[in-house]
């Protein structure tokens, strides 16, 4: 059986305790991973401080940015090793986790670039004979905590940049989703990183809860449900360090009369039924205007009951499995809300089986109709394939429906009419907005959203400020004896 072990240190380290990792397409246990004690973690947090303190801090940008390459290099000669553990213990489809392992080189090469350009300021003065100017210092040890829909992913939406100010970390991934995150920190043994600079720690909840109040801690950047968002903001107050939050959604994907429908209704698809909707920005509520509604509603009906549902592994396959069966609960169980409430079951509705899909957490990629603000597959992040459509009159009908959550994450808008695609730009509660595209990313485009879809940002330059505080110098180069009881401003 494969173990995961964690990396320590130098140290590749099992545990008396293993969980197991289920492969959500056959049902079967595929390895089993070493859940970290106190003591692990302790161990993890101090060999980071030490790395922090002897080496990476002083390590020069060029030389972190060497072997963030070197990195880069080795993710991208094994992607397909790595994308087949990922699809293995997520069930996510094989053409999403190799792009995502591609995408992973991109972003370490992106703030590889970064590395050795993490500048200050020259700060005029109003006073003769003083020099002020600014540095960047990273914090020091970074608790990473990571979600298992995209354990790699998500984890190369924060390591590159926490690497690249400076930090070393410590990584906890989701009990559902552990192993690959282990064989990448070895992959970075591997080509030279100093022991240290990244350790993994493998656990549920209550390890990360312990990693987060851990006083050895320094900055939190968290990926993961808004309720557990909110604990470890908590913890991080009480300990008064920063926290970076990237949390679920519940994103509306604006489709007016006026768009091409050969683009919006692909892009309708794009947003809720890839990765089977197990993603952050799922296009969840589908806002459609009255003029196309009817249209838009039938086509993304027969458009989702053509969805080739199966094995991940094989690359024809649209869409996998459910990733753990407790997501895949919830979702029947919201499904079955939305039907209670009076939503019309366009398409779906509920597991999917057949030959090879009934070992597996499989749900019918699943379209509900007429669909109004107050139901609660319009309000609550569901993460999985599942679409709630609702009409909207005009364009302040649809920003005020848009924004009638308490999510922010991203939003989508599909018209030709670039006057209104700027005004939804200017009006709508979200970090991201794509216009007549959806789920588009770039290493260079930051990414992160508004009210509880948290604050903070990745990716992009806007990542690297995450990562460091601001060191004012005031420096006297004056010959000036100043008056020592009066303050020099
Ligand atoms: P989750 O919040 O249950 O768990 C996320 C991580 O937090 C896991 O590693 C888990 O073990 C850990 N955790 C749980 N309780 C904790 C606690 N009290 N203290 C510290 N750590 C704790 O989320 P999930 O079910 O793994 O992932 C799904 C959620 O993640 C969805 O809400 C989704 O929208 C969100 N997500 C957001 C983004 C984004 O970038 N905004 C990306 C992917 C997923």
């Amino acid at each position: 059986m494969n173990v995961a072990r964690m990396v320590i240190g130098a140290d590749l380290v099992d545990s008396d305790v293993h969980f197991d990792a289920v492969n959500p397409f056959t049902g079967e246990t595929w390895a089993t991973v070493a859940q970290a004690t106190t003591a692990d973690v302790d161990a993890a947090v101090a060999a980071a401080r030490e790395c922090f303190v002897s080496t990476w801090r002083k390590t020069p940008g060029v030389e972190r940015a060497r072997l963030m390459n070197a990195l880069a290099d080795a993710v991208e000669k094994d992607a397909a090793r790595l994308a087949d553990l990922e699809t293995t213990d997520n069930g996510k489809i094989i053409r999403e986790t190799t792009t995502q392992m591609h995408f992973t080189a991109r972003n370490l090469r992106f703030f590889a670039g970064c590395a050795d350009k993490i500048y200050g300021r020259t700060i005029p003065l109003d006073k003769p004979g003083m020099f002020d100017y600014t540095v960047r210092e990273p914090y020091g040890v970074a608790a990473l905590i990571t979600p298992w829909n995209s354990p790699i992913a998500a984890l190369a939406n924060k390591l590159p940049a926490a690497l690249a100010a400076g930090n070393t970390v410590v990584v906890k991934p989701s009990e559902h989703g552990s192993y690959t995150t282990c064989d990448f920190a070895k992959l970075a043994l591997d080509v030279g990183f100093p022991p240290g600079v990244i350790n993994v720690v493998n656990g549920d909840g209550a390890v990360g809860d312990y990693l987060t109040r851990h006083p050895g801690i320094d900055i939190i950047s968290f990926t993961g449900g808004s309720g557990t968002g909110s604990r470890i903001a908590a913890n991080a107050a009480i300990r008064t360090i920063p926290v970076t939050l990237e949390l679920g959604g519940k994103s509306p994907n604006i489709i007016f009369d006026d768009a091409n429908l050969d683009k919006a209704i692909p892009g309708a698809v794009a947003g809720i039924f890839a990765a089977a909707g197990q993603t952050c920005v799922a296009g969840s509520r589908l806002l459609v205007q009255q003029g196309v509604y009817d249209q838009v509603l039938t086509a993304l009906g027969e458009l989702a009951g053509r969805i080739k549902v199966g094995d991940p592994k094989n690359p024809a396959t649209e869409m996998g499995p459910i990733a753990n069966r407790p997501q895949y609960d919830r979702i029947l169980a919201l499904m079955e809300v939305g039907r209670e409430q009076g939503a019309t079951v366009v398409a779906g509705g509920g597991p999917a089986s057949g030959g090879e899909l009934n070992r597996g957490l499989f749900i019918e990629p699943t379209v509900f109709g007429h669909v109004t603000e107050d139901m609660r597959i319009a309000q609550e992040e569901i993460f999985g394939p599942v679409l709630s459509i609702l009409p909207f009159t005009d364009e302040a009908d649809a920003i005020r429906i848009a924004n009638a959550t308490e999510f922010g994450l991203v939003a989508g808008v599909w018209t030709q009419n670039i006057s209104r695609a700027h005004r939804l730009i200017d009006s709508l509660d979200a970090g991201v907005v794509w216009v007549n595209t959806y789920r588009s990313n770039a290493a260079q485009a930051p990414f992160g959203g508004v009210k509880r879809s948290g604050y903070g940002r990745e990716r992009g330059e806007d990542a690297i400020e995450e990562y460091t505080y601001v060191k004012n110098v005031m420096l006297d180069y004056s010959d000036l004896e100043r008056d020592p009881f009066q303050v020099k401003i």
